[in-house]
């Protein structure tokens, strides 16, 4: 098995409803550790180039002003295939397909506020931690 890290950000609709504790717990419970994590709101920047690969969607302003209509928490995760595990605790991106117990099923509202990111894939990952805690040692 390995141990991966993967980037999770509880997005602002997330942090609104006051469920961060209730994301961790289950971030917790499932042998992720949270080794890095920071509050933040971010600039219209920000939000641009950590969604840069999604720049010429439809959905890419409506995305960009949502994820900084708030504060959001940001948090490095770290534990056995990381990236596959964080993704499985999400659930699917529409929460209306998401399975049932996962955090986009119990928090999410729409497909656009939809509670949490995390990385696809362990490459990703590294790219988006790096993105907003480059001083995390490897
Ligand atoms: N998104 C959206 N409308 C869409 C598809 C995606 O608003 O039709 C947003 C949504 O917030 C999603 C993010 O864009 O979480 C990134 O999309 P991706 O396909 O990478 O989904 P994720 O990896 O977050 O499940």
């Amino acid at each position: 098995m390995a141990i991966e890290r993967t980037l999770s950000i509880i997005k602002p609709d997330a942090v609104a409803k006051n469920v961060i504790g209730q994301i961790y717990s289950r971030f917790e419970n499932a042998g992720l550790k949270i080794v890095a994590a920071r509050m933040t709101q971010l600039t219209r920047e920000q939000a641009e180039g950590f969604y840069a690969a999604h720049k010429e969607r439809g959905f890419f302003k409506d995305l960009v002003d949502f994820m900084v209509s708030g504060p959001v928490m940001i948090q490095a995760l770290e534990g056995e295939n990381a990236v596959l595990a964080h993704r499985d605790l999400m659930g699917a991106t529409d929460p209306k397909k998401a399975e049932k117990g996962t955090i986009r099923a119990d928090f999410a509202d729409s497909i656009d506020a939809n509670a949490v990111h995390g990385s696809d894939a362990v490459e990703a990952g590294q790219v988006e931690i790096a993105y907003f805690f480059p001083e995390l040692k490897a």
